[in-house]
Formats: C-alpha cells, sequence, structure tokens
C-alpha cells in the first residue's frame, strides 16, 4: 500500500511532543508518520500528493454536542435572530422583529399547498426580540384556522396558535406544568419543557429536531465538512430502541459518510420511558459491540433541566436577576439516579445536560452516590452546557474523574440577555468558566450545540478566547482561554469526554487521518476574526470531502 505524503503550508498536530510539522504522511486511512518532506518521502512506498501544499492542516475537529437535527430543521421555516447558512450554503438573514418572523411565516404560509397543512417554524427566541411576546395572540395574525407551530431556539419551548390549541384540546382545563396561561388562566400557546410540548408533539409527523431521517444524516454530515468537522455527536436520539432507527444509522452513515458520528441514546428526561432501564441499558451495550470505525452506539444522554434564556434552568441562590420563580426538571431527582445507575452499571459513558448550577448540582450528588456503590475507573462522564458550574463545582468535579463540554457560543448568542435580563452582570461574567475549569483540572471541550446555534469549531473557539457578546461587550474577561486552549479543547478535548482520543483528536502516527483543511493559522489571526477563517474541507480517514460552494479539492 502506498504512503501518501502531504505537505502543507503547515500542519498544527495537537501533540505537545511535536506541535508543528510541514508534512503528515499518511497510510490507508491511518497517519503514518508527521515530520519533514525530506523524511516522509524515505517510507517505503512513498508518494507526494501535493493538494494541500498552501493549506493549514489541523486535526479534524471533534463536536462533543451536537445534534442530528442540524440536517432536519431546514426544512422548515428559519424566524431566529441570527444569521445563519445551511448545509448546502443557503444564507438566511435572521428575523429582528415580531413583524419580521410573521411576515416570514406569512410568506411560507403562502406556498403550502392548502389551508390544514401545519406551517412549522424553529429558532424563536422571544428575547432576541426584546422580550415581546410571541405566542397565540401573534401567529394567530398568520393564521388562525392553518395549525401554527415555532420552536424555540433552544429546543426547550414552542409556541403554537389557536389552530393548534383546538386540534390537541388545549385549553383552560388543560392541566400539565409548563402550559403557559394568562391572567385568566387561559392558555397562551406557550409550552415549556418536554412534557408541554408532548400534547402537540404530533403536529410535526417526524419533523421536529430530533427527528432524523436519511436526508438529515447527510445534510448533517455535510455540515460537518463546511466546518472542518470531523467526528460529530447526535447527543440524544429516541431511535436506538428500535430496529428502524438502528438501520437509519447504519445505511447512512457507511464508509463513504463524511463524518464520524457518535450516537448518545436519550436515557431520562425526553422519549418514551417505557422500557426498563437495565433493558435499554443492555441492549445498548449490544449495540456498542457493532461500531464501526464511522459509526459509534453505546452512549446515554440525560436531561436534567431547562434552559437559562427561557427562565426554565434550576438555580440555586441567589436565582434569577429579576426573581423570576425556579426553574423546571424534565426529571425527578429519583428518576435520574435511577437512570444514572442503570447505565453507568452498564458501562456507558453519560452526559447530561446542566444548565443551571442546581443542575451542575445533582449531577455531582448523584455521580458521587453512584460511584460509592460501583466504582469505575476513568468513566470520563460529562456534565454538558456547564454553563453555571462554580469554582467549588468544579474542584468536586475533577475530585470525581467528570469532564464538563462548556457551552461557549452562548457567551456570544445570549450573552447580553445574560448580563441584562436573566443572570445579571456579576453571574453572567462567570458563566460558561472555561479557564476556571481548566485551573480545576477538569478536562473541557465547548460545544455549539447545533442547530440550537450554528455547528463551527472555530468560531465556538473565538467565543471562548474573546467572550465577547452579540454587541460587543466583554463578558467577564477573566474566563477567556488562549486560542490553543481553544483548539486542543475542539479536538483532544472532545475526543477525550468521548472516550476516542486514542484515535481521533490530534495528527500523529497511529491515529486516523482526520484533517481539517485550513486557508489560514488560527493562531495567526486575531481571535476575533476566528470564525472567518476559511474552510476548504475535510480528510476523514484519508478520504477527501470538499466544503459546500469550495472547488479546490
Ligand atoms: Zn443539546
Amino acid at each position: 500500500m502506498d504512503t501518501v505524503v502531504y505537505p502543507a503550508r503547515l500542519i498544527r498536530t495537537m501533540d505537545p511532543a511535536v506541535p508543528t510539522a510541514e508534512a503528515v504522511a499518511v497510510r490507508g486511512d491511518r497517519i503514518r508518520a508527521v515530520g519533514t518532506v525530506e523524511e516522509l518521502m524515505e517510507y517505503p512506498h512513498a508518494r507526494l500528493d501535493r493538494r494541500y501544499e498552501d493549506a493549514v492542516l489541523l486535526p479534524g475537529f471533534v463536536e462533543a454536542h451536537s445534534h442530528a437535527g442540524t440536517g432536519t430543521v431546514w426544512q422548515d421555516v428559519y424566524v431566529g435572530m441570527l444569521d445563519r447558512t445551511d448545509p448546502e450554503g443557503r444564507f438566511w438573514p435572521g428575523c429582528t422583529t415580531v413583524d419580521e418572523v410573521l411576515d416570514r411565516l406569512c410568506r411560507a404560509a403562502d406556498e403550502l399547498p392548502d389551508a390544514e397543512t401545519p406551517l412549522l417554524g424553529w429558532g424563536l427566541d422571544p428575547l432576541h426580540l426584546g422580550g415581546a411576546p410571541l405566542a397565540a395572540a401573534e401567529l394567530d395574525q398568520v393564521s388562525d384556522v392553518r395549525p401554527i407551530h415555532v420552536m424555540h431556539a433552544n429546543a426547550h419551548l414552542c409556541a403554537v396558535n389557536s389552530a393548534t390549541m383546538r386540534r390537541f384540546g388545549i385549553d383552560s382545563g388543560t392541566d400539565v406544568p409548563g402550559v403557559i396561561t394568562d391572567d385568566r388562566g387561559e392558555p397562551t400557546g406557550v409550552l415549556q419543557e418536554f412534557e408541554a410540548m408532548a400534547l402537540v408533539g404530533e403536529l410535526l409527523e417526524g419533523r421536529g429536531p430530533l427527528t432524523i431521517d436519511a436526508t438529515a444524516l447527510r445534510r448533517f454530515g455535510q455540515a460537518a465538512v463546511n466546518t472542518g468537522t470531523t467526528t460529530l455527536t447526535d447527543l440524544g436520539t429516541t431511535r436506538l430502541m428500535d430496529d428502524d432507527g438502528v438501520a437509519l444509522y447504519r445505511d447512512v452513515v457507511d464508509e463513504s459518510y463524511p463524518a464520524r458520528l457518535s450516537v448518545f441514546h436519550f436515557g431520562a428526561g425526553v422519549g418514551d420511558p417505557s422500557r426498563p432501564l437495565p433493558e435499554a441499558a443492555a441492549r445498548l451495550g449490544e449495540l456498542a459491540g457493532t461500531n464501526t470505525d464511522r459509526l459509534r452506539f453505546g452512549h446515554a444522554k440525560l436531561m436534567l433541566d431547562g434552559s437559562i434564556q427561557s427562565f426554565t434552568a434550576r438555580l440555586m441562590e441567589p436565582g434569577y436577576y429579576g426573581d423570576q420563580p425556579n426553574g423546571m426538571w424534565n426529571v425527578t431527582a429519583e428518576e435520574y439516579y435511577e437512570a444514572f445507575a442503570a447505565f453507568h452499571r452498564a458501562g456507558a459513558l453519560i452526559h447530561v445536560h446542566c444548565n443551571g448550577d442546581e443542575a451542575t448540582e445533582l449531577f455531582l450528588d448523584t455521580l458521587e452516590a453512584v460511584l460509592t456503590e460501583h466504582p469505575r475507573p476513568d468513566h470520563r462522564h460529562t456534565c454538558t452546557h456547564s454553563q453555571m458550574t462554580t469554582p467549588s463545582q468544579y474542584r468536586r468535579m475533577a475530585a470525581l474523574g467528570a469532564c464538563a463540554n462548556v457551552f461557549a457560543n452562548h457567551i456570544w448568542a445570549w450573552g447580553d440577555q445574560h448580563l441584562d435580563i436573566t443572570l445579571g452582570p456579576d453571574r453572567a461574567r462567570r458563566m460558561n468558566a472555561a479557564a476556571t475549569a481548566i485551573a480545576s483540572g477538569v478536562p473541557i471541550s465547548l460545544h455549539s450545540d447545533s442547530p440550537v446555534t450554528p455547528l463551527g469549531p472555530l468560531a465556538t473557539v473565538k467565543h471562548a478566547a474573546t467572550r465577547l457578546t452579540m454587541s460587543g461587550r466583554v463578558m467577564g474577561q477573566r474566563e477567556r482561554i488562549s486560542v490553543q486552549q481553544g483548539l486542543e479543547a475542539m479536538t483532544v478535548g472532545a475526543a477525550h469526554m468521548l472516550k476516542m482520543d486514542h484515535e481521533v483528536g490530534a495528527i500523529r502516527p497511529g491515529m486516523y487521518a482526520d484533517f481539517a483543511v485550513l486557508e489560514q493559522d488560527p493562531l495567526d489571526v486575531p481571535p476575533e476574526d476566528l470564525g472567518d477563517v476559511p474552510v476548504r474541507g475535510t480528510v476523514v480517514g484519508g478520504a477527501h470531502h470538499a466544503a459546500a460552494g469550495d472547488s479546490h479539492l
């Protein structure tokens, strides 16, 4: 077999022993050697390939918290405030006022075949629209006959119109937590968290952000290529307990799929808990036995609280800035303990959604109790989002051997709202405390939670390094990390918390030949410009993939 030698303008390896190199040699799907062209051409059957001669190569980025729904959401109408680009490279400008949201929904409704077809939107965030309400009263201006369902950006809330409430019998007699009512006790059309949203779930007919099909998985893969990402996660699926769901992943994520995909089973808080936990855990173990180099099963995701920007995250003292009531749990502490213990005993890796510090506290209490009963070395259980984790919680996390996946994109996407509305300036500047985590010895990564915020590891590093909000304020200068630390978090750090760091996340001999192909050196641009570094594409297991709209490869 040939050894292909790729010279590059620069290679940043994320391997501390040899941090930079001029060339990398690839044999089959693995890295054979790193060094000078002269050295590498001495290997048996060496052959030179100059296609990356003027590019900068990094290890392919690893996104440890994303959702395959990244490929699903674009079939619905985007009404978020951020400008976004879909996986095919189409630009969607943000909606900055309620009128713009309603106008875009009206235009989309005109395209639908008849008056019964539901109109589905996504990406909404009322806080981004100055806190203006957007519920049934507003959506009825688009139509009070056609069912309308608009998912919030955080996927923890949705807004529906009167026609939708009529269809599903939601009225003043509906006694379900999370169905928001007005002063007169009438539902407003805002549904908070998963139990309430499930009331209208049928409307999505397999189109919500947790729903996937082959097209969505392919689009998700293309989004990876566009952003230099070579390992993705689907962090929470309800499809692994049925054979059709597993077959879908297997059919699409084959040897030609342009990324590795680690699929986590939603073990509590979302989905149908009808299958007994020990059986679900055993099935994950069986599925892990069928893993391929591209497709990984065997891990579990547990959902604890809601989101900070919708006031559904669970906070410890002193609570929300405006003394708003504390948030919501998606599971009881007992259900959570049972699920955690079952998956832990079965050997699964567990990532737990914790936005508020009270959720982090429950994560740590549960982890300590489970480890006391059932010690397991090197478990790498992960607190994901970890937005409000305090210094004392980080010290405890280190002592318990846990990892933190920090939601750096939040600093930019909702930082202004956290400073002014949800947490106030004092605690906002302590949020997503990557520097404290590193200083405490906790292994970290950074994430996008795509489609909640755009997939794009370089932009994610920018947010952790600059801590700039959308309006340009610095939110907590002391929690900035260096660009090098950010790049390590998005490569070897994320690979570590997926238990893949012996295979991906660094350019060194024996690892998979997974590279991000960049136009510029990320350490040679101002940190605030990192998100604009052009990505030509990726290499996955030695195979070349071009970003949408890129003709270089
Ligand atoms: Zn998520």
